[in-house]
């Protein structure tokens, strides 16, 4: 299951979404309705499968379009029931089982009942059963333990061959662990070039780069105040190379004073002052050959964006879904 939600982690949905239909998946996995719809619009026939839970008002759109669900209560299964009845046509849904994340799914007291009670609606197919993993970057005796207890729970249940599809590894789960019971695995930033787990990294290739361009070189003097609140002044005459992206691009503002860089040129350069909406500035005085219009690399292949995640006190996912629309997106093959 390729994960593709919030907008493919900032890569485009479209773009992702046809570069993948190819590639012999289960499903892609979005975070609700509208990304569901698309995916959908963008011609591509891979089976949807929704990560999130569903309000009633979604239910009617998602049985006739076929998309899959997870159901975390009897009450979402009964509806599906009864909407799958009125069209005649049996409904596929999995069987989300909270086995540590808090944030979705069937507790595992009463699990047994609770099979059984789904068993019971005759339109649903269960044709799934998924949990999810809330420390597999973070606690490694958790997560062993974790997937133990899924590889019980299915077990318990009747067995791998009671579910055609049996998954709970995100990208952490499925680069640092074995794969248990599991015939199904839900990568997200693994899929975009990033591991989780640094010791993984080398295996992974870089996709998503972060430029923009020197819109204005000047030589200020010492004791000149750069950017808002004037926190950076040079402490000598300084070429200061003013860049074209900013907060407003997605762009971390809070890696302000924080010691970022930006790449020029496969060299390293470092953020002065406050980054501001639009722009930011760099301090370029070690380097005579810098001109306006040279390409400045936010991250990407020279420059991880795990390190500015790190220098914003965030983590990698937060920084790519936060690239705003006005970032223009260029593919390649
Ligand atoms: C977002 C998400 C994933 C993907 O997680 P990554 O850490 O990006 O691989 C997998 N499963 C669920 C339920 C998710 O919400």
């Amino acid at each position: 299951m390729a994960v593709v939600k919030a907008g493919a982690y900032g890569h485009g949905l479209d773009e992702i979404a046809r570069a993948l239909a190819t590639e012999d998946l289960a499903f892609f996995g979005v975070a609700n309705v509208r990304e569901a719809r698309q995916i959908r619009h963008a011609g591509v026939s891979t089976r949807i499968y929704l990560l999130g839970p569903t309000w009633s008002a979604e239910r009617a759109e998602i049985v006739a379009c076929g998309w899959t669900p997870c159901v975390s209560s009897i009450e979402e299964a009964r509806e599906f029931n009864q909407l799958a009845a009125a069209r005649g046509t049996r409904f596929k849904v999995h069987l989300a089982v909270d086995t540590g994340m808090g944030r979705g799914g069937f507790v595992e007291d009463g699990l047994s009942a609770t099979m059984a009670a789904l068993e019971g609606f005759e339109w649903l197919e269960i044709e799934g059963i998924g949990s999810h993993l809330p420390s597999a970057d973070e606690d490694e005796p958790f997560t062993r333990r974790q997937m133990a207890r899924f590889d019980a729970i299915i077990h318990d249940l009747g067995g791998s061959s009671r579910f055609r599809w049996r998954h709970l590894s995100n990208s952490a789960g499925i680069l640092g662990y074995p794969n248990g019971a599991c015939n199904l695995a839900r990568p997200g930033l693994m899929l975009y070039g990033i591991s989780p787990l640094p010791k993984f990294q080398q295996l992974l290739r870089n996709v998503m780069t972060l430029k923009s361009r020197i819109t204005l070189l000047r030589d200020l003097p010492a004791g000149h105040g750069v950017s808002y609140g004037r926190a950076f002044v040079t402490s000598r005459p300084t070429r200061v190379a003013t860049v074209g992206i900013g907060y407003g691009d997605g762009y971390p503002r809070q890696v302000s004073g924080q010691g970022a860089e930006v790449c020029i040129a496969g060299r390293r350069f470092p953020i002065i002052g406050r980054v501001t909406m639009d722009q930011m500035m760099v301090d370029v005085s070690a380097s005579e050959s810098v001109a306006e219009g040279d390409e400045v690399e936010l991250f990407g292949p020279h420059l991880p964006v795990s390190e500015i995640a790190d220098l914003a006190q965030t983590i990698v996912w937060e920084i790519l879904t936060g690239i705003t629309p006005r970032v223009m997106r260029c593919y390649h093959e």
